[in-house]
Formats: structure tokens, sequence, C-alpha cells
């Protein structure tokens, strides 16, 4: 797979070109647990050299450009993506274990992201405000300056391209700190960026751990924003680090998503959603739809189907592109099955693991559990692997209580035929998507998204993204 590459992944790009460094870490292949090749072991010394690129960056070339030149090119670079979408996949695939087609998806969808904040550019425009006689009064929208973009390991294509790409159009200068498990497809939009003509210092990656490289760059004073998906111990960490600075943070943090199906819902529809959105990306997924809640009247029936899809859950490595590919690393794999070891009395169906899986990878099959009540850790905890709880309900109100019943509020689901209680349960439910008889929407990249309570705050994709990557300036001219 890396003789796809067409660069060397163990450097980092800082200032426009392709630099060495002293220490590297491996790259694993979780579908075999071999390891692939090497990435840069980027530090405190990379992450000052890329800040000082993206200040330079600022003052030089890249911030004399207009928002139309900045969205040429954002469209170009979306282009070059889209022409590299099979190498890109299968990159992702072997760096992150995921099967092929949703690897490919997500180079897509980051091809969509750039055509999208391309696109929007130069649409972001202020307002004039009527105010006292003699004034002109009026609002700019100006980039706060060097942005920080720290990155998970789930889907770096998808969150690359909504963060770094809603950053750049609003003409911030990007550092971006990628997984340590997960680097390939950063490094190779970052050398994409470069053929785009994105000036140098517009956008610096310096792969590294979490503890070296990401620390550096939340605890950097030059850094005026910062962008995190990941844990919620990590996103507090980085929370921390911003406030001594006294820095902006988007936090885009874990979920625990309900699905909540009534007993006047149409089962043939949602039966693809409740299950999809528990396994896949072997629930290595911030949204998940870890927790399906059902009306009691409805609960064998749904118990029963559930069971048969899972039977038909084929797990195997991400080359062979079945539905669920390994999970991410070895230790991931430790923490699923120590929570599965909770409640093995639970199991109501689990996938099946297929031939081709090599005993060396990260597999864990697809547990639906059913059985636990709400409050249980499994039914509570965010697992991050394939395990969906099945919680059944008397009626709305105990509905409502459970899904509003755990720490997290990211994305949750009503599947029902009933329109005022659709409208009852989207005010009701607290999260920052609500979706209505489907689940994710297609995770359509105009859809504003984030969480409230421990899933984070701040919102990223669509418009709203380059309103979170300015700053407001008020302008008032005294002319008399
Ligand atoms: P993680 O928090 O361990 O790592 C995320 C990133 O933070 C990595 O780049 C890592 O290197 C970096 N990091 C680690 N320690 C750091 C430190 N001390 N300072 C600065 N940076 C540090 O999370 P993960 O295991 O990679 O991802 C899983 C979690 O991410 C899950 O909880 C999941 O729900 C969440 N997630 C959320 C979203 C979302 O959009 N809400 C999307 C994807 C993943």
């Amino acid at each position: 797979m890396l003789d796809d590459l067409w660069f060397d992944p163990g450097q980092v790009l800082i200032g426009g070109t392709w630099q060495p460094v002293a220490d590297h870490l491996g790259i694993e292949d979780p579908s075999t647990a071999r390891e692939i090749g090497r990435i840069a072991r980027g530090g405190t010394a990379e992450i000052d050299a890329a800040v000082a690129a993206a200040e330079a960056a600022l003052r030089g070339d890249w911030g004399r450009l207009t928002a139309a030149e900045r969205g040429r090119l954002l469209t170009k670079l979306g282009r070059l993506v889209e022409d590299k979408v099979e190498v890109l996949a299968r990159l992702e695939a072997a760096d992150v274990g995921k099967p092929l087609s949703q690897a490919r998806a997500d180079a897509k969808a980051l091809a969509r992201y750039l055509e999208f904040y391309g696109g929007a550019a130069d649409k972001v425009m202020g307002e004039t405000i009527p105010y006292l006689d003699g004034y002109t009064v009026y609002t700019l929208r100006e980039p706060h300056g060097v942005t920080g973009h720290i990155v998970p390991w789930n889907y770096p294509m998808q969150i690359i391209g909504r963060s770094v790409g809603a950053a750049l159009a609003m003409g911030n200068a990007c550092v971006l700190k990628p997984a340590e498990e997960a680097c390939l497809t950063a490094l190779a939009f970052a050398d994409l960026a470069l053929q785009a003509g994105f000036p140098p210092g517009a956008l610096n990656v310096v792969p590294g751990l979490g503890e070296e490289a990401g620390a550096a760059l939340s605890g950097h004073a030059g850094v005026h924003h910062l962008s995190f998906t990941g844990s919620v111990g990590v996103g507090a960490l980085v929370q921390a680090a911003a406030a001594r600075n006294i820095v902006p943070v988007t936090l885009e943090l874990g979920g625990k998503s309900p699905q909540v199906v009534f007993e006047d819902a149409d089962l043939d529809a949602a039966l693809p959603f409740l299950v999809n959105a528990g396994v896949q990306n072997a629930g290595q997924t911030c949204s998940a739809s870890s927790r399906i809640l059902v009306h009691r009247s409805r609960h064998d029936e749904l118990r029963e189907r559930m069971a048969n899809a899972y039977g038909a859950l084929s797990v195997g490595p991400a080359m062979a592109d079945l539905r669920v590919g390994p999970l991410i690393s070895a230790r991931q794999k430790e923490i699923v099955t120590g929570f599965l070891g909770l409640a093995p009395e639970a199991v109501a169906a689990t996938g099946v693991l297929s031939n081709s899986a090599d005993p060396a990878g990260h597999f864990v099959l697809p547990h639906l559990l059913d059985g636990l009540g709400p409050d249980h850790t499994l039914a509570r905890d965010e697992i991050f692997g394939p395990v969906q709880v099945i919680l059944p309900f008397a009626d709305e109100e105990e509905a409502v209580a459970i899904a509003n019943g755990t720490d997290y509020g990211l994305v949750a689901s009503v599947w029902s035929r009933d329109g005022a209680r659709q409208m009852r349960m989207a005010k009701r439910l607290r999260a920052g998507q609500v979706f209505v008889n489907n689940y994710g929407a297609g995770g359509g990249v105009e859809l504003p998204f984030g969480g409230v309570g421990k899933s984070g705050h701040g919102r990223e994709k669509g418009f709203e993204a380059l309103y979170g990557f300015s700053v407001l300036k008020t302008v008032a001219a005294f002319h008399g």
C-alpha cells in the first residue's frame, strides 16, 4: 500500500517544505498488526517551527490573498483529492483498518468539504449596524491567525476537511497534528495542498505523539485558536492548556448516541440505520449509535430483526472490504473486550469472523446486548467499538429520560410516524444533531455538527464552522 505514496511519510511539512526529523514512530496495519512504514515523531522544536512558519505565512503571501483566491485554492485542492480518491482510500484502509469502501467514502467527503469551503470562502460577510447620527458602523469577519488542529485516528480525512478546510477558507494559517495511529492521509493531503499552490506556511503538518507534539501545540502561546477532536480526557487537557493562553477552543468529543424507536415506527426503514450506525468503522465513530431505545410493544420484534442482521455482519481485513474491519490497535481491542466482559449474559447476537481475518489483527465481533438497565456501565459509557445496547421504554417520558440520561449529547434520532411526536422529541432530546426517521442524513458537509455536555462545544461543518474559525470586529467610524 505504501507503494502508492509519492513522498516520504517520515517527514514533517513546515513552511512549504518537507523536512527530516531525528525520531520516528512505526505505522501498524490493524488488519495484520504488522509494521508497514514509519512516520515522523515531531516534538516541541517542530511545533515551534511550524507555528513560526504559520505566522510568517499570515504576514506574507497567504495573508495577502483575497477570499476568492483562497476559495480557488481550496477548490483546486478538492479536485486533486478527488483525482486521488482510490489512493487515499487504500492508504487509509492500510493505516486505520477501515473497510475499503468506507475509506473511499471518507476520501470523497474530504473532496466535498474542500469544494464546499472553496465555494463559501468569499461569501462570509459582515453587516452594517444602524447607530447614532454621524456614525457608520460595520462588522468584519477576520481570521484568528494561527489555528491548531489536533485530529484523532478514526476519521482523519473527514475531520481534516471540516476543520482545516474551514480554517483555511477564513484565511487562518494552520498547524495540523494528526493522530500517531493515522497520519498517512494527512500527509498526502498536505502534499496535495503544496501541489495546489498554497503559499508556504499556510498549512503545516507535524505528526507525533499526543503528549509530545499535541501538548506542545495546545500549549503554544503563538496559537490563536484550537480545534480538538478526540477523547473527553484529552479534550479537558487541551482546554486547560488553551485557558492558560486565553485561546478559544472547539472540542468535538465522544458520545453515547440513542436512536429512539416508537411503537408506530417503520422498522423496515429503520433497521439498516439501527445496525449500520453501530458498526460503521467498527463502532469507532464519535456519533455511533450505541443505544437503541425501543417501545416495549416492539422490543421482541426489534431484537429478533437486529439479531438476524448481526448474523450477517462479516468481520475481516480492511482490503477484503467486508462490513466490519479491525479496531485500530491492540489497546482499543483490550478496552472493548474489557467492557464486553462486564455482561456476558446480555449478548443477544454477534457478527461472524471471516476466514480471511489474520489472527494477529485487532478484530472484535460486533455485539448486540439486551437485558441491561439504562444505568449499566455498558449503557452509559462510550465503548468505541461495535457494541449496541437495546433499552426498552414504556412511554415518551421514559424515552426522553433514558435518551438524555448520559453525560454526552452528540447525536440522537427518533423513529415515529407521528409528526407531533417527532417535533416534541426533536426539542426535548439533548444533542447537537437530531434526526427524524433517519440517522446521520448521509453526513452532509452542510450540516453543523458538535455536541453538548461531555460531547464538547463549538460547531464544525456547514457555514457555522466559518464563524467559529473567524473573529468578529466592529468598526465605528465617526464622520459627523
Ligand atoms: P485521543 O484523545 O486519545 O487522541 C486524539 C488526538 O489527541 C490525537 O491526535 C492524539 O495524539 C492527541 N493527544 C493525545 N494526548 C494529547 C495531549 N496530552 N495533548 C494534546 N493532544 C493529545 O482520542 P482518540 O483515541 O484518538 O479518539 C477517540 C475519541 O475521539 C473518542 O472518544 C471519540 O468519541 C472521539 N471522537 C470525537 C469526534 C467528534 O467529532 N465528536 C470525532 C472522532 C472521534
